[in-house]
């Protein structure tokens, strides 16, 4: 039995799944919580977070996603594609800054505007 607790919302159930009982999962109060739980043990998925270089004298770093989930065990490999990133404003929400990270076919987009 695994204890996690759920981060798909703000309720933060502690959630438990039974390996040995085809990952059934207790202790959820919604059915994303259930999905969470199962997918958590057998295929856990993040989104990804973290800022790139930006040549500029006012902002020096810009903040980016992924626009979707990836693997967790892409993680690693896909923040080592933003080191060599250098953006040049101005850069637009939604620009795409690294496509198909680390093979999963995700793209890391940027999360603000920056003029300048
Ligand atoms: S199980 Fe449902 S209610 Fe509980 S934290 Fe997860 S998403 Fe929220």
């Amino acid at each position: 039995m695994k204890t996690l607790i759920c981060i798909v919302c703000p309720r933060g159930c502690h959630l438990n799944v039974d390996e040995e009982n085809d990952y059934k999962v207790t202790g959820h109060h919604c059915e994303k919580g259930e999905i969470y739980g199962r997918n958590e043990l057998l295929h856990p998925v993040r989104v990804v977070t973290s800022t790139v270089k930006v040549k500029s004298n006012i902002h020096p770093r810009c903040p980016v996603k992924t626009d979707q989930s990836i693997p967790k065990e892409n993680i690693f490999p896909a923040m080592r594609l933003l080191d060599s990133v250098l953006l040049t404003p101005p850069i637009k929400r939604g620009d795409v800054v690294v496509d198909d990270v680390a093979g999963s076919g995700a793209c890391f987009v940027v999360t603000r505007d920056l003029d300048t």
